[in-house]
């Protein structure tokens, strides 16, 4: 067979591996070693795979492929941000930023390479979508960061692309990334950020997840959040509180709420007032975000005053109130900046 065109073993289950042994007169525990190869040792080749016999390796050269998403350039910020960008099998490009802090690590990573979604403020939406990544490539960005020498901490799913329409790959991801027979790290350090696919928040809800949800909100009317979130003029905010409400029964879990303070424009004593009346529908926790203004989006940061006002406002209301400042503005690696100069030098 052609090495090009088969599968990622990445993407075929243990049982399926399993099978796969039997079928070709190989034992069954084969499968294991390999898969401990893939998921625990994070190995790159087939040739890594030591404690197989050559036969065995020989077997998965000739039926797949490993489809890597290799770890290419760095560029570092003032304020200690790293912003990798990892070259797809493809020739396309996702970035991933580490985001260091006084007690930790942050891995941001991308889920698609690009974004359909097209919401207003954020580069990554400017790009389009190209496609959806593999399992293995979301694992890869983890991997790839832990092999720069630093720890990892944290998880978010805060890069590019819509988490929630690249589903089960992420939920694999997340998988692969906490089990044991992975990478062990700890499901509650995980949080996977999205713009709110209501049918995908139930569906979540009901997978019972371990790993955190954040909701990115940004605007809590129609009128405002149409015009810089598309997708909310078919899915409105009703729809949207209403899976929330379900994602909190079914889990007992708070709502985190991300809300970018764009100047002008979601940043008024109304514009808190319509957020509170939002999060009466459930318990929440508010992040509020600095903008970097991404080039002709239109939108600019809200002034410290205002930002200050509108926490205020909040916390008088008995909400729970965190700020989060940008990191890595000077590598367009914070908060929707990524799009990035890599998917630019390639189209
Ligand atoms: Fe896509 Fe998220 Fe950017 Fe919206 S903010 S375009 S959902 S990556």
């Amino acid at each position: 067979m052609n090495g090009e065109a088969n599968p990622d073993i990445r993407d075929i289950t243990l049982a399926e591996l399993e099978q796969f042994f039997l079928l070709h007169g190989e034992k069954k525990f084969r499968a294991k070693q390999a898969h401990d190869w893939l998921w625990r040792k994070s190995c790159q080749s087939f040739d890594e795979m030591t404690n197989l016999r050559k036969v065995a390796r020989q077997l998965l050269k000739d039926h797949f492929s490993f489809n890597t998403a290799v770890a290419g350039i760095h560029q570092k910020s003032a304020d200690g941000t790293v912003k990798i960008g990892f070259r797809l099998h493809d020739d396309q490009w996702v970035e991933g930023v580490m985001i260091p802090s006084e007690d930790r690590m942050t891995a941001c990573i991308s889920s698609q390479v690009g974004c359909a979604l097209g919401c207003k403020f954020c580069a990554t939406g400017r790009s389009g979508f190209k496609r959806n990544l593999s399992a293995g490539e979301i694992v890869d960005q983890v991997t790839g960061m832990l092999g720069s020498g630093s720890g990892i901490s944290n998880i978010v799913f805060m890069g590019m692309g819509e988490p929630f329409l690249n589903y089960e790959n992420v939920k694999t991801a997340i998988e692969k990334i906490t089990s044991d027979d992975g990478l062990g790290m700890s499901s509650q350090r995980i949080t996977v950020s999205s713009v709110g696919i209501p049918r995908m928040i139930k569906k979540m809800a009901d997978d019972d997840p371990k790993y955190h949800f954040a909701l990115s909100l940004h605007a809590a009317t129609d009128a405002k959040r149409d015009q810089i979130i598309p997708f909310n003029l078919k899915h409105p905010i009703k729809e949207l509180a209403d899976s929330l409400k379900y994602y909190n029964q079914k889990t007992s879990k708070r709502i985190t709420i991300e809300y970018i303070l764009f100047g002008s424009f979601n940043d008024s004593a109304t514009d808190a007032q319509d957020l509170a009346n939002f999060c009466r529908n459930f318990p929440v926790k508010i992040n509020i975000i600095e903008y970097n203004p991404v080039k002709e989006s239109g939108f600019t940061k809200t002034s410290a005053e205002k930002t200050k006002a509108f926490v205020t406002f909040l916390e008088k209301r008995n909400i729970v109130v965190n700020i989060r400042k940008s990191r890595g503005k000077d590598i367009d690696a914070a908060c929707g900046q990524l799009a990035g100069n890599q998917l630019k030098i390639k189209n």
